[in-house]
């Protein structure tokens, strides 16, 4: 006998579309996950498109190979192509194995994460610079 979850449905229907209040980009680390969500929801980001590859936005910044970049970016472009996104919310968290075991400079990270993508996008796309920590998000400017 297979499984099935027949109340687990998707909550648009089919064909419907939707405009993402933005495209938030984070790591996989499941340690982080569930606060990556928690803070799409008080960030009120109901419509979002959310991107959760390893290292989150450390592939746009000091990607270990030119693939994860130009994956990251695919999806991201995908995000804002489809969806309309005009935000681009980049998370780091604390003790990201993608850094192997060391702290980065969070704000240099970030920062060259979103000069990266600011070749790609018109001047009107909006940018967010947030680390995951032990002690919850921090916004950098
Ligand atoms: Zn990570």
């Amino acid at each position: 006998m297979s499984e099935s979850f027949p109340n687990i449905r998707p909550w648009r229907k089919p064909g419907e579309h939707y405009k993402a209040k933005a495209t938030v980009v984070g790591c996989f680390d499941d340690g982080f996950l569930p606060a990556f969500f928690e803070f799409i929801e008080v960030k009120g980001l109901d419509r979002k498109d959310a991107i959760i590859l390893p290292g989150g936005a450390k592939s746009l910044s000091s990607p270990a190979d030119e693939a994860h970049r130009k994956t990251m970016l695919w999806a991201i472009q995908t995000s804002v192509a489809l969806h309309h996104s005009d935000t681009i919310i980049l998370v780091l968290h604390e003790n990201c194995g993608a850094y192997g075991g060391t702290e980065p400079d969070y704000k240099k990270e970030l920062d060259a994460a979103e000069e990266y993508l600011r070749g790609f996008f018109p001047d009107t796309m909006k940018y967010e610079k947030w680390v995951s920590g032990f002690n919850g998000y921090r916004r950098l400017e």
